[in-house]
């Protein structure tokens, strides 16, 4: 795969007590890293706003009204993205801030724009790091609704920029036969060839505190690459170097396509 987007859940990036966990960010920046110097186009879709938002101004919980939580996530995000900058530049490698609405694909005139923008970042060796622009998309924070649908989000924009591959990590290694907090009799499945109902049965939602879609979202997600012919592989983030292991073709998490 030439053109990769690697997709970060939110339980990666924090841990359950709500600390930052800098290891796996300082990681995932050195895989991009690599593979950039193997001249790889990387694209990282990064969750992580609102726990990022919660550390920084002391708080545990989330709060319940959308514009503090759109407040929070303006914070995290800042925060975030200068975590990942410092982290990124002790590996010599440029990043930039790309915040996206999902109905920025349906106007031509910001599709072109941000076709424009993804082209001439990757152009000029710089990663991207894709956040959903929470100020904005109120839905996504909406629980009821789906919030935290980076993952949605992350194919939407490897299917736009003809990425091959979505890397997509999370805290559970692979797509399951159901829900392996709730089943501990769930089997991993590692590969899945194609996506119907019968699979969507085997997908619960998230059983982090802090996380977001749950597995429902990760299906759409996968589902969208495989309409495109592309394929999407569910791994584990704990280690982000899973990452070299996926690339050299090794047998981890699933591989949906
Ligand atoms: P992230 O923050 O990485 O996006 P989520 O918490 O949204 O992660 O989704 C991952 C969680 O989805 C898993 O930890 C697990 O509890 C839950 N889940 C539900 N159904 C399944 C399944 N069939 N296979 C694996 N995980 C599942």
């Amino acid at each position: 795969a030439h053109r990769v987007v690697i997709k970060v859940g939110t339980s990666t990036l924090v841990y359950p007590d709500g600390a930052i966990n800098l290891r796996a960010i300082d990681q995932l920046a050195f895989v991009v890293s690599a593979m950039r110097h193997r001249g790889r186009q990387v694209v990282l879709v990064s969750s992580g706003a609102i726990g990022v938002g919660l550390n920084y101004m002391g708080a545990h919980q989330r709060p319940k009204a959308i514009p503090e939580q759109q407040a929070i996530a303006a914070i995290g995000q800042t925060e975030l993205i200068s975590i990942y900058k410092e982290r990124f530049a002790t590996y010599e490698q440029k990043v930039g801030q790309v915040l996206l609405t999902r109905d920025i694909f349906t106007y031509p005139k910001s599709h072109r724009n941000v076709l424009n923008t993804f082209e001439s970042l990757l152009h000029q060796n710089v990663v991207p790091i894709v956040n959903e622009n929470d100020t904005v998309a109120v839905d996504e924070l909406d629980h009821e609704t789906k919030f935290g649908d980076n993952d949605q989000l992350s194919a939407i924009v490897a299917t736009n920029i003809d990425a091959d591959l979505l890397i997509m990590l999370s805290d559970i290694d692979g797509f399951y036969t159901g829900n392996p907090q709730a089943t501990t009799s769930a089997k991993l499945l590692s590969h899945i060839a194609t996506i119907d109902e019968h699979t969507y049965d085997l997908a619960g939602g998230s059983g982090s505190r802090f996380g977001t879609g749950g597995m429902v979202t990760k299906l759409k997600a996968a589902e969208r690459m495989l309409a495109a012919n592309g394929q999407m592989i569910l791994a584990n983030g704990a280690d982000p170097t899973i990452i070299f292991k996926i690339l050299a073709g090794d047998s981890v998490g699933t591989l949906f396509g």
